[in-house]
């Protein structure tokens, strides 16, 4: 079974993003993540291991919402 969730972005001018996570939890494969962002630039991990992402317009933080 594969598992799909999505985490919403925006920045301080109002560009959006869509972070997309797929995980394989079948107990006899291999573990696996798969991760793709659209609008989104990885700028590495934050304080509490999330990744992190700046704006791919304008480069400024992104924060998750829930819109
Ligand atoms: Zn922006």
């Amino acid at each position: 079974m594969t598992m799909r969730s999505y985490r919403y972005f925006i920045c301080p001018a109002g560009h959006q993003g869509t972070e997309k996570t797929s995980e394989n939890d079948q107990p006899y494969s291999t573990p696996w993540e798969s991760i793709t962002t659209q609008g989104l630039v990885n700028a590495g991990e934050d304080s509490m291991g999330y990744k992190a992402y700046v704006c791919e317009v304008c480069k400024k933080p992104m924060v998750p919402c829930s819109a």
